[in-house]
């Protein structure tokens, strides 16, 4: 060993030095042999689903640069702030970090981020083309239109979008309960894009005749309106069973729906809808008890949700699915609740390729169970036909997030209409 010192003789260095034939080292080789510096996009950006620079995002906040983080996000995701608090957070399930301990907490950092700039009134200097003199008419301003709107916008073109519904948003004004999303915090990000010169008129469902007229008057037309229509029921006295989604939208609409959440319910389905209905149903004071006809892990719902309503004290009856409702509605002695829902037991008869459970009656065995309110949340599909992507009429291309068809002018489907996976994140990037 040498003893050197740093140049400010600080701290020693202690250099391994050999005595032995250093004839061994190939090195007349290794000249050739140099080192490539490859630019890799990381595990958790490439499990995003908008697709953001998530280590530059992090890097930035080491650093303390909130607004150069905040302006990252912004590069490919409009709804920082929103994605931090209800996206499934992918990106962490692919983090290495887990190999050693856990996770970064991506979806923390990134709602700190978002949030950080909302109270502070930061304004994003968002790079846009200029305009280029093109229009685009938007149907549905749920995240994938709000999404699609402030994409294009950026690109130079000139957005209208239309909405059914009295305000902006969505499932995440809708259908996503407050104490998982509150409201100012979507108005804020909604606001930032019609900043950006983006148009949304409210109560204006679009219609067949008005999509004729757009083909006239604008240049191209996204469809993004979503799933807006709950499966219903189809089993005897399923009429006696609120729908779970309207719920939701009547709570947030501020609608009165204290009578419907006092005592046991029971919720059917396992899906983000049957999750929030629960949570808010333990909120309101009610003790809901999720219905599930295949096993918790397999629920289309994003397992933390899962946990945390169990946590909360929501029950979980697994592989058991509803085949009558009777009651009369009023509760007496011996049928102290008012409505007994007979359920047929399942069974799993085989495993699908990602590990679900393909589930079939088990025989003729049933349970029964009493409740004082039922709540269905068994799926949802587009509530008009025309919705629906065009099958074979048209030439289509298929893109990363949506479906662009060639009709007169180029209309484009969007969101849960044409994703695979429905969540927030998934339909506003469009890229
Ligand atoms: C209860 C619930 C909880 C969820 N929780 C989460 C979550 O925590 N995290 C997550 O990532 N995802 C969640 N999801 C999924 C996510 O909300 C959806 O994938 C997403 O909102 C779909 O966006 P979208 O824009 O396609 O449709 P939507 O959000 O449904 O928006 C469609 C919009 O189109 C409007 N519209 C419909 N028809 C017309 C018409 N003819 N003309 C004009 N406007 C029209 C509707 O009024 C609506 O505003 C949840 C879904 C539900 C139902
Ligand atoms: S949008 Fe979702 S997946 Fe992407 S970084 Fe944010 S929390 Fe992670």
């Amino acid at each position: 060993m040498t003893d050197y010192k740093t140049p400010d003789n600080k701290i020693p260095l202690f250099l391994p030095h050999s005595s032995a034939s250093t004839d061994l080292n190939k090195t007349g080789s290794w000249r050739y042999v140099r080192p490539l510096y490859d630019e890799k996009t990381s595990a958790c950006s490439a499990a995003c689903p908008v697709g953001e620079d998530i280590a530059r995002i992090e890097m930035l906040v080491s650093q303390q640069l909130i607004p150069q983080a905040w302006e990252t996000i912004l590069k490919e995701n409009p709804f920082p702030a929103v994605c931090g608090r209800v996206c499934f957070h992918n990106c962490e399930g692919a983090c290495i970090r887990s190999q050693m301990d856990d996770a970064v907490a991506i979806h923390h950092l990134e709602r700190f981020v978002g949030d950080t700039a909302i109270s502070s009134e930061q304004t994003p200097k968002i790079k846009a083309l200029p305009d280029n003199g093109k229009k685009v008419a938007i149907a549905g301003s749920g995240p994938a239109g709000l999404g699609a709107a402030y994409f294009l916008t950026r690109l130079g073109y000139g957005c209208e979008v239309f909405e059914a519904q009295s305000e902006p948003g969505g499932i995440l004004r809708w259908g996503i309960p407050t104490y998982r999303l509150p409201q100012e915090v979507l108005e804020k990000e909604i606001n930032r894009i019609e900043k950006l010169g983006v148009t949304i008129h409210c109560r204006t469902p679009v219609t067949t005749e008005m999509l004729e007229t757009f083909k006239t008057q604008y240049d191209a037309v996204f469809i993004g309106c979503g799933y807006g229509r709950t499966i219903d029921l189809k089993i005897k006295g399923a009429q006696k069973a609120i729908n779970g989604l309207q719920f939701l939208y009547n709570i947030r609409a501020e609608h009165d729906v204290e009578v419907k959440t006092k005592g046991t319910a029971a919720v059917i389905g396992g899906g983000n809808t049957a999750i929030d209905v629960a949570r808010t149903l333990v909120r309101l004071g009610g003790d809901p008890i999720i219905v599930y006809r295949r096993r918790r892990q397999d629920m289309p719902a994003f397992d933390p949700e899962v946990q945390m309503a169990l946590n909360e004290g929501v029950k979980l009856k697994e592989l058991l699915t509803p085949i009558r409702i009777e009651g009369a509605g009023s509760a007496s002695e011996d049928h102290p609740a008012p409505y007994v829902m007979t359920l047929q037991k399942m069974k799993v008869s085989a495993t699908e390729i990602k590990g679900r459970a393909r589930v079939v009656p088990d025989g003729d065995k049933t349970e029964k169970l009493q409740v004082d309110h039922i709540f269905t949340a068994i799926g949802a599909e587009p509530t008009e036909s025309w919705h629906h992507v065009p099958t074979a009429e048209h030439p289509s291309l298929t893109l990363s997030h949506c479906k662009l068809i060639d009709a007169d002018i180029p209309i484009a489907y969007g969101g849960d209409l044409t994703n695979r996976v429905k969540s927030v994140a998934d339909v506003s990037g469009l890229s």
